[in-house]
């Protein structure tokens, strides 16, 4: 585990009340989850990331089978709070279909590097991370068994935690970037059609924008 470890907890199932109260403070929080794989409703939810701008991180363990999480509802729901995620389209599916959470509001790093970053076609984490703050994520973690909860290593927890840790800084940096270049409506405006895609894949539905 890295430096960072008394700034990180880990709980089961949902967030404590002591850490929610925490987090309903905080103008955004950073998000992200880790699954069994990237199918939708055949690839369990796992891991759930938060982070906030003080850099304080909780990792909840979600249990097979589990269908509700109200403390975490509470808190992606509050409308006051940006939840912050890089390709947000996915993990705020996972939240929908698992626990039937309406996550909003929402910033998408992905989306916002797309519309501000067109100098380059590298939009992964790892390479928007590295030139918006200049740290290297590490991912050799990232295809891993996540479902084995009880017994996750030093390095996964490592590799979780980092994947929601420099999205507040990041976002800075973005919106900076997108109003600099004007883009910063279109951006708010793309952030608020992600729901309407999620309901989409969550019923299978595939480009019916296309011709
Ligand atoms: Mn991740």
């Amino acid at each position: 585990m890295d430096k960072d470890l008394n700034n990180f907890q880990v709980c089961d199932r949902d967030l404590d009340d002591a850490t929610l109260s925490r987090y309903l403070q905080a103008e955004a929080i950073a998000v992200d989850t880790e699954t069994m794989g990237l199918v939708l409703g055949r690839d369990r939810l796992c891991l759930i990331q938060l982070c906030d701008p003080d850099g304080y991180v909780t990792a909840i363990r979600v249990e097979v089978g589990q269908t509700a999480a109200p403390n975490l509802k509470k808190l992606l729901e509050t409308a006051t709070i940006t939840k912050i995620f890089h390709f947000a389209r996915f993990d705020v599916a996972q939240f929908k279909y698992t626990f039937g959470i309406e996550t909003q509001p929402i910033f998408c790093t992905k989306i916002a590097s797309k519309l501000a970053r067109t100098y380059t076609s590298s939009h992964g984490l790892k390479n928007l991370i590295m030139e918006l703050t200049g740290v290297e994520l590490d991912k050799s973690a990232q295809s891993s068994d996540w479902g084995n909860a009880d017994n996750l290593t030093e390095a996964q927890l490592s590799y979780a935690a980092n994947d929601v840790r420099y999205l507040v800084p990041a976002r800075e940096k973005l919106i900076s970037m997108l109003k600099r270049e004007d883009r910063w409506e279109l951006a708010q405006q793309c952030f608020q059609c992600i729901p309407v895609f999620v309901s989409l894949d969550i019923n299978r539905y595939n480009n019916v924008f296309e011709h």
